[in-house]
């Protein structure tokens, strides 16, 4: 993720802030330039230069709901964000905690956005594209009420559906380990099922299918049998040599868009280690001077092989940082050859190539 600075005083700004904490302005992310401006919400002028020459309101949900902090130009007649416009049913606001969950999926989403946004990938609303992306932010009905309305968290023609329990740190946490998953986010699983989409947008029916069939395997496989497999008996024993996750060896769908959401990952942490202008000496042996440098701007990079090296580097440095701290291994993972593979491919066709 990029990081930003305010136009009225300079200071370093985030991609989640909607105020300038030294001099209190509004500041709101501009999607058509890719930046988080200062903007003044009465009259739509921004301080400091804005390449588009745009003037700006503030989305709809950042204006009445505190939910967003995108802008939208004051040309654009709709009154939300390109991010919050893909959102087909929101929660239930009148139930209490459903704001505050609704807040979080939010957050997570525009990092989302923001990724498909700098990787150029069409991401337009289902409602006026009927190839495009919709959100259904869902709740669990009391079972008194329906036993079958557990919410499943998933993707169908366009639609992602997100159970908003998942945005409750207790009760993703409670999920994570009955599941015995090393990792779960709310940002991971709308990467997961962005890649299910893209895969129906981007391999079902074009020129990708068989080299994406030769990497991935056999995606006409009896999806709901495989995935029974899986929950009956468990990844194979040898999983962590041909997948990124034990339930990526479930179905090839899965196994993409589980390929496809650490990809996803990899690119916007090592945005950040470019913006910070980070350098990591992970081999002792190559001197004080040894690591790669985090120069480059991996949305824009087009040698796989020079990502996947700044990457390796990178995640052991942050496994690092975060046992210092007490904390997990923020990167649970290990990239078996074939999952390097995997990753080059989907490389190759966000790249277009
Ligand atoms: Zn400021
Ligand atoms: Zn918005
Ligand atoms: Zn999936």
């Amino acid at each position: 993720m990029k990081l930003f600075h305010c136009g009225r005083c300079a200071s370093l700004l985030y991609f989640e802030n909607s105020r300038c904490t030294t001099c209190g302005a509004n500041v709101g992310f501009a999607p058509d330039v890719m930046e988080l401006l200062a903007v003044d919400p009465k009259g739509g002028d921004t301080w400091g230069e804005v390449a588009s020459g745009n003037r700006y309101r503030l989305c709809g949900n950042y204006q009445n709901q505190g939910a967003c902090n995108w802008l939208v130009p004051l040309t654009d007649s709709h009154a939300f964000c390109v991010a919050c416009r893909l959102n087909r049913t929101i929660p239930d606001l009148s139930v209490p905690r459903n704001h505050d969950l609704w807040v979080r999926l939010e957050r997570e989403k525009r990092r989302l956005v923001y990724s498909l946004l700098r990787l150029g990938l069409p991401c337009e609303p289902l409602q006026e594209n009927q190839l495009g992306l919709a959100f259904d932010f869902l709740a669990d009905q009391p079972a008194m009420f329906d036993e079958r309305a557990k919410v499943m968290t998933g993707h169908s023609h366009g639609v992602i559906t997100l159970n908003i329990a998942e945005a409750d740190p207790v009760e993703r946490e409670r999920m994570r380990s009955q599941m015995a998953e090393p990792y779960r986010t709310v940002l991971g699983h709308f990467r997961h099922e962005s890649g299910h989409y893209y895969w129906d947008l981007l391999v079902r029916s074009g020129p990708w299918l068989s080299s994406v069939r030769d990497v991935f395997g056999d995606d006409t496989r009896d999806y709901k049998q495989a995935l029974d497999q899986h929950y009956q008996y468990g990844p194979p024993a040898d999983w962590q040599n041909h997948y990124i996750s034990a339930y990526a060896s479930s179905h090839a769908w899965e196994d993409w868009a589980e390929t496809w959401a650490h990809y996803l990952h990899m690119v916007d942490t090592l945005e950040t280690a470019w913006q910070f202008g980070l350098r990591v000496n992970a081999s002792q042996e190559s001197g004080a001077n040894g690591g790669p440098e985090y120069g480059f701007d991996p949305y824009r990079a087009h040698d796989f092989d020079g990502l996947i090296k700044h990457w390796l580097p990178l995640t052991l440095a942050l496994n690092s940082l975060n046992r210092s701290m007490g904390h997990e291994y923020a990167y649970p993972f290990v990239l078996a050859d074939p999952v390097v593979e995997k990753l080059r491919l989907v490389h190759r066709i966000v790249n277009g190539g």
